[in-house]
């Protein structure tokens, strides 16, 4: 409650729905009316961009990206505000072609079928320059297509999924597929979370409706594990929809570091005072999804793991990389190695260098010590395949070629049967925290 001239105002709270009916279409319905109406969201005539998140070339049983028949449902949804246009738009993640993630995601067919225009936005070549006012990162301008700048609304359209750099993703990380691989790039090259607000800075999207029919935890993107779930979840407000959205499959969300970012840029609340659920209730869909980025940093004894003041993302790959040198049985043969994550004032002194990994930017200061990794966080796989090399891999020179994709093809396997095992304890042993 507010004051404002003597009389007592109810701050207006942020509203996230949330829907779950035993059809898809009706679900993303349901949210829509919850937010509003369809047709007083959105201006008539309008030319709307739906963008997904088709980020991976990966079909709709894995859950990498949103399911086709949640883009259907809302383009069917949207068609009721008499649009002028409708376009789904995507840019794929670095050296994924997006033509083919649109054909192998079902995204494409379902184009195909509602005559909806696609768009690759890596081939665009109508580019607008926008500086970014206040940039958190390094980011002070980037190029965007036209069609987006010009659009009266964009849709956000994300999956909710674990994921290696962000610990998880949903509409706050969806947005980071509207720029070309260039913009892409330099965002690895700094902190992400704060390099994903400046392109926030420059696409807004309107509305977020997230996908949580089948969230995929486990090692997302590349090792999802998907849990039936069935709901959906929109909100204007990209950081409230993303905390609701975490609170369904019991992320805990203070120990992801970027709602504070996000918060702090301006793009929405992380005050469940200020956020209204309405529709179904948390507790009416929760379900607990396994991701295993964080907590816990000490699941790894046999190595001397120095973590202290390093963020949720960089704890994420550690446990990636940690649990991909057990799974292709090289822990053991690499025990008592050194890995550094975060900021220190210290490390200590005398190890040889190829026993030494230094892992993403934080640990600049001591890089002619030992392996320096650089990224913020650094490439998902460069921390095992150093640790295993005893040579930085950081994908410089022809090491994507030579030694990183064939590495992770050779591993992938017992990678993969190590994941489903360990997913199948968690929920063996989580059976009673699964909801009502
Ligand atoms: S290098 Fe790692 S710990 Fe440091 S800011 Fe970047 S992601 Fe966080």
């Amino acid at each position: 409650m507010i004051m404002q001239g003597g009389i007592k105002m109810s701050k207006k709270k942020t509203t996230v729905a949330i829907a779950k009916e035993a059809e898809i279409q009706d679900s993303v319905t349901k949210v829509f009316d919850l937010l509003g109406g369809v047709e007083k969201m959105l201006k008539p005539n309008a030319t709307i961009v739906l963008k997904p998140n088709a980020g991976h070339a990966a079909g709709p049983e894995t859950s990498v990206c949103t399911n086709p028949e949640v883009i259907r449902a809302v383009i069917h949804e949207v068609r009721k505000a008499n649009p002028k246009k409708i376009i789904i738009a995507e840019s794929a993640a670095i050296g994924c072609d997006t033509i083919e993630c649109f054909k192998l995601s079902g995204i494409g067919k379902v184009a195909l079928e509602e005559g909806v225009e696609l768009i690759d936005i890596k081939r665009e070549k109508d580019l607008i320059t926008l500086p970014v006012r206040n940039n958190k990162s390094n980011i002070s301008s980037v190029r965007i297509p036209r069609f987006l700048l010009e659009a009266d609304h964009i849709i956000n359209l994300p999956i909710l999924k674990a994921h290696a750099s962000m610990v998880f993703s949903c509409a706050l990380k969806n947005i980071k597929g509207t720029v070309q691989d260039k913009v892409h790039i330099e965002m690895h090259k700094q902190n992400l979370a704060m390099a994903m607000m400046d392109v926030w800075y420059a696409v807004r999207a309107d509305i977020n409706i997230v996908d949580c029919i089948r969230p995929a935890g486990g090692y997302g993107p590349h090792t999802p594990v998907p849990l039936e779930v069935g709901c959906i979840l929109g909100s204007y407000d990209p950081v409230a929809v993303d905390m609701i959205a975490c609170d369904v499959i019991g992320l805990d969300t203070d120990k992801v570091d970027y709602f504070k970012v996000a918060a702090e840029a301006g793009f929405g609340t992380i005050d469940r005072n200020d956020i209204e659920v309405v529709g179904k209730q948390v507790k009416d869909v929760y379900k607990k999804l396994w991701i295993p980025y964080i907590g816990g940093m000490q699941k790894w004894p046999e190595y001397n793991i120095l973590s202290d003041n390093a963020c949720s993302s960089c704890q994420a790959m550690l446990a990636l990389n940690m649990e991909t040198l057990k799974a292709i049985g090289e822990y053991d043969k690499n025990a008592g190695k050194t890995v550094v994550i975060g900021r220190k004032d210290s490390i200590p002194e005398g190890i040889p260098k190829e026993k030494l990994i230094l892992h993403g930017n934080c640990t600049r200061k001591w890089k002619d010590r030992g392996l320096f990794i650089e990224g913020c966080p650094p490439g998902e796989t460069s921390m095992y395949m150093t640790i295993k090399e005893e040579i930085v891999v950081d994908g410089r020179g022809d090491q994507v070629e030579t030694l990183i994709r064939p590495g992770q093809k050779a591993d992938q396997p017992a990678w993969k049967k190590y994941v489903f095992e360990q997913a199948e304890k968690f929920y063996a042993e989580h059976k009673n925290d699964q909801g009502e």
